[in-house]
């Protein structure tokens, strides 16, 4: 039994029972109220009000930071100084007028409590729990960890679909080069020799009345087959248009359904293949693929490269890889087309063998929309006997109630004269819902979901949903903060900046690069692209082993007499700690700056096995600006050998303004400020230090 919240205004019900279109409010308390949560209840305890009320607000709800960051607004705007090749005299305008704003602005009030904040840092700490997304039903599942892991496990433990292995990167890219060689360059573009990620499983919660069941996916992006991956989905693509069963999505399905008329007795079925993915054998999916390459008159090298894909699938659960050996991965952009191709070829069959009473059979992979004709019990049996054609092959079905049935989320009715009305399904909209207005995000974007939203309204329903539909989405838009009077009207008018030079990407923060970014593009034609802050789903994810001392970037290493050493590298900053410990040991102090103090300091001199990431830039020329602003930051308390590159002085009193030296000698050191400040100054200051040290 889970506990389930339910933070609808209305007494809501989330289970589908078919009754949905007799209570025409609840649909929208998913939108208005945001989630619902389910939590295992052996974790009750653990979870509290707070984080009840905090997780509510929804995993991609964006948090007011805590902090400008100013090193970095100066790095995105030296970036983009550079990237647009602006003559000096214009660069240092730039400079001067956003070190204006940087000086004048101060930090949008927090839209979370501070009590939220721990609350957040508690269940990013509680090793218990896990808190999960199901996407499809747009619930938030916080659940025992154990019984996560205890799930997964069992799915790897059959020997007919995995095999534990040893991870080897090389020899999977190393299929790739062997077919590269000699297509015209058509794949070389695919071969990416850097190191890259490894695809990692991860469970999908998918709500089972009172049961979670998780649905196995590997994440795939940056891993080293995934470029592959998404070149064959898109080779493939067309294939699986070419038949007249496919429907491509719901929009498209909205466009079959206009020619669509029932006759009394015909009878509308939403059929669902059950775990369709891992059901599907690879040798038979190749063989399918093969007959279609062939009959198209396509490349054979493709079937070499599918082969490799398929037969080299392999990915990390809990630090273990595992080799998939039969059945098709979910999250590899290759898979959905496959999985559809295969259902061409069962349904060919299928459709051969009692042709009369099925009418109408559209297919989106797993899903199928059929319009049968005769009684209840021929389509039972009908069903019963498609069951039997493939073991693996087990459907499942929903039979229409009062005339109306729910498809790719879309609700289907039909009309009098047997034509299909066509209106929205909520419960798989709820998946697309708009976020909470005090979410940080810009709100350009917060309007442009509601745009979309919108246009999927006017997409997906007939004109006789559509009034209602909009009218019920303008009710609840001031529920979930949003002003239609004020700020969402009048951000329709204004469109995206366009501007002729590089955009420059900033970390959104309103009021602050807000500011910068109008001035930018109305000064100087530099358009900005708004980075998202911190998410609640970021806060509560376990932090994974440092990735961040995996990359390029710039890091401080503390000496036990409080000074810093900051430094810039290209390569791992792992890799470069390394070296700094090593020279130090070898007493080779050309080597290490690290190592020149330590030993020519004397006794009392010495550093932990610890290095602090500052950032991981990734281009060469803001990582050498961010070295700069921290050494000068940090100035005079370094035993850096060099100061870097030379800075600007437009920057000089924005980096003022965040100098150890200052808060330093403001807070502790000084007789002289003792006394005379004021206690709220010296507390906030107190607070900022140990925010940036
Ligand atoms: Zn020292």
């Amino acid at each position: 039994m889970f506990t389930h919240y339910h933070f609808g205004a209305a007494d809501t019900h989330f289970e589908d029972n078919g009754n949905h279109r007799r209570n025409n409010n609840w649909k929208y308390d998913l939108l208005c109220d945001n989630e619902l949560l389910r939590i295992d209840p052996s974790h009750d305890k653990f979870v509290n009000q707070v984080e009840i009320s905090v997780l509510a607000k929804g995993l991609d709800f964006v948090i007011t930071p805590n902090r400008i960051p100013y090193e970095n607004i100066i790095c995105c705007i030296e970036e983009a100084i550079k990237q647009n090749k602006i003559p000096i005299y214009y660069a240092e305008a730039i400079r001067h007028d956003v070190a204006t704003i940087l000086c004048e602005s101060k930090l949008p009030p927090s839209n979370i409590t501070k009590k939220e904040r721990l609350a957040l840092k508690a269940i990013q700490n509680n090793e218990d729990i896990i808190v999960l997304q199901s996407y499809k039903e747009n619930v938030i599942v916080v659940i025992n960890k154990s019984d996560y892991i205890n799930q997964i496990k069992h799915l790897l433990n059959n020997e007919k679909l995995y095999k534990p292995m040893s991870y080897n990167t090389k020899a999977q890219t190393h299929h790739l080069q062997t077919v590269s060689d000699g297509t015209n360059g058509e794949f070389e573009k695919l071969y990416k020799p850097a190191p890259q990620k490894p695809p990692v499983l991860y469970g999908s919660p998918i709500m089972r009345e009172d049961k979670v069941l998780l649905q196995p996916i590997v994440r795939q992006i940056n891993s080293p087959n995934y470029n592959l991956a998404r070149h064959m989905a898109q080779v493939l693509q067309p294939l699986v248009e070419q038949s007249a069963n496919f429907v491509k999505d719901s929009r498209h399905f909205v466009e079959i359904i206009k020619d669509i008329k029932l006759e009394p007795n015909d009878i509308m079925v939403n059929l669902n293949v059950q775990a369709l993915f891992s059901n599907i054998s690879i040798m038979e999916c190749l063989n399918i693929v093969q007959n279609k390459l062939e009959s198209n008159r396509m490349s054979s090298n493709y079937m070499q490269l599918l082969r490799n894909l398929l037969t080299g699938n392999c990915f990390l659960f809990q630090d273990k890889c595992y080799l998939q050996i039969d059945g098709l991965t979910m999250g590899n952009p290759v898979t959905p087309i496959l999985a559809n191709l295969w259902m061409e070829y069962f349904e060919a069959k299928v459709l051969r063998q009692d042709p009369n009473i099925i009418k109408v059979w559209k297919r989106n992979v797993d899903e199928i929309f059929c319009i049968f004709t005769g009684s209840q019990q021929d389509i039972e049996r009908y069903i019963m006997n498609l069951n039997s054609i493939n073991a693996n092959m087990k459907f499942t079905y929903k039979m229409e109630t009062d005339r109306t049935l729910a498809f790719l989320g879309i609700e289907l009715s039909v009309r009098a004269d047997g034509t299909l009305s066509h209106g929205v399904y909520w419960k798989s909209t709820a998946a697309g819902r708009f976020p909470n207005a005090t979410s940080h995000h810009h709100p350009r974007l917060l309007q442009s979901k509601i745009t979309s939203l919108k246009t999927r309204l006017h997409d997906l329903c007939d004109s006789e949903h559509l009034e209602q539909e909009l009218d019920n989405l303008y009710k609840v838009l001031p529920k979930n903060g949003y002003q239609m009077n004020g700020r969402f009207k009048q951000l329709k008018k204004c469109g995206q900046p366009q501007g002729k030079r590089q955009p420059i990407y900033l970390p959104y923060i309103q009021g602050v690069t807000d500011k910068i970014g109008s001035l930018l593009v109305r000064k100087y034609s530099i358009p900005t692209i708004y980075q998202r802050g911190t998410t609640i789903k970021q806060l509560v994810s376990k932090p994974k082993n440092d990735l961040r001392l995996q990359k390029p970037g710039i890091y401080k290493i503390k000496c036990s007499c409080g000074m810093y050493y900051i430094g810039r590298t290209g390569r791992p900053i792992a890799t470069r700690f390394k070296e700094h410990k090593v020279a130090l040991k070898n007493k080779e102090i050309k080597k290490s700056a690290i190592a020149e103090h330590v030993l020519d300091s004397g006794p009392g001199h010495s550093i932990e096995d610890r290095v602090e990431v500052i950032s991981n830039d990734p281009c060469d020329h803001s990582r050498i600006v961010r070295e700069t602003i921290e050494i000068r930051k940090h100035n005079p308390f370094t035993f850096n050998r060099v100061v870097g590159f030379k800075l600007s002085g437009k920057w000089d009193r924005v980096i003022e303004k965040i100098s150890l030296k200052k808060i330093k000698n403001m807070d502790t050191n000084s007789l002289e400020y003792k006394g005379t400040q004021p206690v709220r100054q010296r507390r906030a200051l107190e607070s900022l230090e140990n925010k940036l040290f």
